[in-house]
This record gives C-alpha cells, sequence and structure tokens, in this order.
C-alpha cells in the first residue's frame, strides 16, 4: 500500500504498511482499485452523448467511499469495485465501444484477481514526482467534490456541469501523456468546478431544511434512551429524526453533524436533544459512553481500541463502512429504514452526561447577511479590526493544539470565521463578543464553506472592494482530508492569496507544486502562534 491523501500520513511522506487512520494494507488497496476502475467507468460514460444520471452518481459514490475514514471494510470496497465493472460492462457491450484505455477494458467477476489487481494500481505507478503531485491533488479535490455532490444528489438536486466534470477530468488522469502546464489548468479548474459542486449542496440545504439561523446548542445528556448520528449527511438526519418520532428515543447529533442543529425544519423535532461529544477523534471514548447506537452517515470513523466494546451498537450507512458493523442501504426511492436502530435504542440507557456545555452557532450566509449591517457598523467603527477564516478539519495530533492558542491569543477586536470541525479546537473557549457579534461565528460543517466564501463576498461588495483580497481578512486554513483540498482549490480559483495552511503542507505536493503555490498565491505553511500573530496582526 502506499496512501499520502491526508494530513496525518506517517511522517507527513506516506503511510505504507498500516494506515495512521487504521486502514491496512487489503482496505487501501482495494480503495486504489476502486478508483482505478471508477475512472474506466468514467472512460466509457465520457463517450456517450447521453447516459443515465445513476452513472453519474456511482462515480461520485465510489470517490466518496476513498474518502479518509471513511470506509474500513474491504469487502464493500470490493463490492462497489464489482459494481462498477458491471455498470461499465453493460455501457460498453449496449453502445459496442471500443479503443478504450486498460482501465476502461479491464474486468473480471473474480474477487482473488481483484485483490491481485488492487495490489498493481497504486499513486506510486506515476512515476514522476510532479506529475503524480498534480494527479493526486486532482484526484483528492475531485474525491472532495464528489462528495459534495453526493449530498446534494441525494437531496434531488443534480449540477450536470459537476457530474460531466468529474467523468472528465478522471478520464485526463489516465492519460500517458500528462503535461504539467495541463495539469495545473485542470487543478485551477477543479477549484472552480468544486465552488458550483459547493453552491448546489447549499441550494439543496437551505431549500429543503431553511437557513441554518443563530442557535445555541445544548451538549449536556438527557434521561431517555437515545441514538447518535455522525458525519454529514443531512437527509439522513431527516429520515431519522422523522422516524424516530414518538418512540421515546431523543437523537443527538456528533462531531461534523452538530451544525445540523442550526436548521429550522430539524429544530421542530422535540426528540432532537442536541450534541453529544466533539471532534470525530475523540469518538472512541464518547460512543462507550453514548451508551445507545451510533449511526455513521460519511467519514470520520475512528477504529475501535481494544477495549472498546459498542461495535454492536455501531451501524453504518452510505458511502460508510466498517467491518462488524451493521450497514443500512437505501431501498430503490432512497428510503432507510431505521427501525433496527431504534429497537435497539430502545432497550439502552441514556448516555453518561459529558459536559454541561452550551455553544452558540448558525452563522451561514443567510444569517451572516441579516446581521450585515452591524457588521459593518462595527468594522467602519473600528470595533472589529479583522476577520480571521479558520475553518478546516480537525484532527488528533498534539501540534493541533496550535489552533487553540491561535483563537485564544487573537487580538480582542478579530472575529474568527469557521466552518468543520476545526472549531472543536477553540468553539468552547467563550471568547465573548462585539457589541453582540460572536468572535467565533460558525457556518456550519465543511460542507458549508460555501457560506464563508459567501460572507467574505458580501463584505467585498459592502465595502465596495475590487478583490477579496483587498478585505481586512486573513486565511488560516487546518486541513485533514480531501474535502478540504477542494475547499482549498474552490478558494484559489476564486484567486484568494496568502492563505496559511496547517498543521503541515500536504505530502502529496512535490516541491515544484509547493513552489508554483508559493509564487501565485502566496500559500504558507503555519509557523508557530507568535510569528503566525504577528503577521496577521500586522
Ligand atoms: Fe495514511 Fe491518511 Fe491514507 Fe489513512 S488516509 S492511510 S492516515 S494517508
Amino acid at each position: 500500500m502506499f496512501c499520502f491523501q491526508c494530513q496525518e500520513t506517517a511522517g507527513n511522506k506516506g503511510c505504507t504498511k498500516v494506515g495512521v487512520c487504521g486502514k491496512d494494507e487489503n482496505t487501501a488497496n482495494s480503495q486504489d482499485l476502486l478508483i482505478y476502475v471508477t475512472k474506466g467507468l468514467a472512460e466509457v460514460l465520457n463517450k456517450l452523448e447521453n447516459a443515465d444520471s445513476k452513472y453519474y452518481d456511482l462515480i461520485s459514490n465510489n470517490m466518496f467511499v476513498t474518502i479518509t475514514n471513511a470506509n474500513f471494510d474491504e469487502d464493500h470496497i470490493l463490492d462497489k469495485v464489482e459494481e462498477t465493472i458491471k455498470a461499465k460492462d453493460e455501457l460498453i457491450k449496449e453502445n459496442n465501444i471500443e479503443d478504450l484505455s486498460d482501465a476502461g477494458k479491464y474486468t473480471t467477476d473474480d474477487r482473488d484477481e481483484l485483490k491481485r489487481k488492487a495490489i498493481e494500481v497504486g499513486v506510486l505507478n506515476i512515476v514522476n514526482e510532479d506529475e503524480r503531485s498534480l494527479v493526486e491533488l486532482i484526484t483528492y479535490g475531485l474525491k472532495g467534490m464528489a462528495a459534495y455532490n453526493h449530498h446534494a444528489n441525494v437531496l434531488g438536486y443534480r449540477n450536470d456541469q459537476v457530474d460531466k466534470f468529474i467523468a472528465k477530468t478522471l478520464e485526463k488522469t489516465l492519460k500517458d501523456d500528462k503535461d504539467i502546464n495541463d495539469l495545473i489548468n485542470l487543478t485551477m479548474e477543479t477549484g472552480k468546478h468544486g465552488l458550483m459542486a459547493m453552491e448546489t449542496l447549499d441550494k439543496a440545504n437551505t431549500e429543503k431544511f431553511g437557513n441554518p439561523e443563530i442557535t445555541e446548542v445544548d451538549f449536556s445528556a438527557g434521561e431517555n434512551p437515545a441514538i447518535l448520528i455522525s458525519g454529514h449527511d443531512l437527509n439522513d438526519m431527516e429520515m431519522l429524526l422523522e422516524q424516530t418520532k414518538g418512540t421515546g428515543v431523543d437523537v443527538y447529533t456528533h462531531s461534523e453533524m452538530l451544525p445540523a442543529n442550526y436548521y429550522p425544519k430539524f429544530k421542530k423535532y422535540d426528540h432532537f436533544h442536541g450534541n453529544y461529544g466533539n471532534s470525530w477523534w475523540s469518538q472512541n471514548d464518547e460512543f462507550q459512553k453514548f451508551n445507545g447506537p451510533i449511526l455513521m452517515t460519511t467519514n470520520c470513523i475512528v477504529p475501535l481500541k481494544k477495549d472498546n466494546d459498542y461495535l454492536d451498537r455501531l451501524f453504518t450507512t452510505g458511502n460508510a463502512g466498517y467491518p462488524g458493523a451493521k450497514h443500512i442501504n437505501a431501498d430503490e426511492n432512497g428510503h432507510k429504514d431505521f427501525s433496527q436502530i431504534i429497537e435497539m435504542a430502545k432497550s439502552c440507557k441514556a448516555p453518561e452526561n459529558l459536559e454541561n456545555t452550551k455553544i452558540v452557532g448558525g452563522f451561514a450566509h443567510n444569517q451572516v447577511e441579516a446581521l450585515a449591517g452591524d457588521v459593518v457598523k462595527e468594522i467602519k467603527a473600528g470595533n472589529i479590526k479583522k476577520f480571521v477564516v479558520m475553518a478546516g478539519c480537525d484532527g488528533r495530533h498534539k501540534t493541533r493544539s496550535y489552533y487553540t492558542e491561535f483563537a485564544e491569543k487573537l487580538p480582542e477586536d478579530y472575529v474568527i470565521l469557521t466552518a468543520g470541525c476545526a472549531k472543536y479546537r477553540y468553539n468552547k473557549l467563550n471568547l465573548g463578543d462585539i457589541n453582540g457579534i460572536p468572535r467565533v461565528l460558525d457556518a456550519g460543517q465543511c460542507n458549508d464553506s460555501y457560506s464563508l466564501v459567501k460572507t467574505a463576498l458580501l463584505l467585498q461588495d459592502a465595502f465596495g472592494l475590487e478583490s477579496v483580497n483587498d478585505l481586512p481578512l486573513e486565511f488560516n486554513i487546518a486541513w485533514y482530508e480531501q474535502k478540504a483540498v477542494i475547499v482549498l482549490l474552490a478558494l484559489l480559483s476564486l484567486g484568494v492569496k496568502n492563505i496559511h495552511l496547517g498543521p503541515t503542507l500536504p505530502a502529496f505536493l512535490s516541491e515544484t507544486v509547493v513552489n508554483f503555490l508559493v509564487e501565485n498565491f502566496n500559500i504558507a505553511p503555519i509557523t508557530n502562534v507568535e510569528k503566525d500573530l504577528e503577521e496577521f496582526t500586522a
């Protein structure tokens, strides 16, 4: 195996024996194979004038399955490989398609052959380091885009341009004669389409569930038995809330599902208790203490530790998977039956209380727009000096305490704009407010990063500035997995400069690619709190 797609990759070089995330060699190889056959399907699809959207959905789902911490189940992944080969072969046969690459032609229904092939198709097959770096940067961006695309798709929203771009770009990465400049252009195009995918998802979420609004979220536990829902899938959230209505079973969000608390539609459910626990990496202890069943809807699974005994309470759905956890599939209409989870919850003890904290969030673009007059007034009065975008991911490395310290030490006239689980590093610090405007404005999940773009454009407009780069706005982004990669590329496609990225620069960026990003966008790694604060407050 060789995997270097996330921030925690071994030695900031690559995981070669087992993933730091807990992914074993066979699972890593099967994910490489899934990407390979998905590229083959994309190539076939690109030869057709019109194709059923189910094939594009399959591509997005497959990409999502390979995102860090989404799926640890080799069998589940190989099932997806077989499904993809079958779909591809049907299209080839029905349309007499010829002249395909090896990935387009590859076919078998033998699992042993799949496992053999899986070893052959890793990222190190691209020998040129710069080519590999750009191909993987694009591929990881596509994985993030595919995740956002999938979430919009299950809510009935689709952007054909995004579907087609993913398929066309996957095929381009198969070509033997790759030109570095073409790959750089493709990287920027990936960012542009990432923004479109984020916009489509924002439309889907807000039209379906209402615009997020300022909300105080309770982190304490109640007395009823309950289900904990984690990951990012708001469609699953709605189905679970609907099916638990009147059962005596409460629902709590965990980690990236926290922003579900901000949506008007979900607030209407009396048995939606609040949030339980913190960022994804603290789940072993928190799931243990929750006592009831846990539903993982997307990535952010941490393998169980030896003393964890909640495997029989762990359920996965959608693109998430974990060996030994029960998986809930959707029926042909997209409906999921959560009755077995609800029945289990009824016989479980109520969650153990972890804390009595309350946090305030819900500052997605619509809410910020409603506050825009006040915000502009405070800026003009000099009470708000700058905004710092501290969005992105959290992770388990101790070095991430940088973000807590950075937030703590920011001058009191600085406001943090955030989205994603990075906020768990500072959302309980009680950083106060500036004349009623909280100093931490949480827009939601990493999936809601589009809101931060809208907020920046709103401020640019309010001040009549030519560029976002002229705003009193700094970017100190924390990354971990591939959805952060597409957010970064989306920001670059908008021309945003001077982004600080941490806790480390991605291992998959070669020196040449880093130099390109520095020269054109002035991207820089974080250094230490004092030095970075000095720079940001200069
Ligand atoms: Fe390593 Fe990250 Fe890949 Fe897991 S996802 S194997 S931690 S690089």
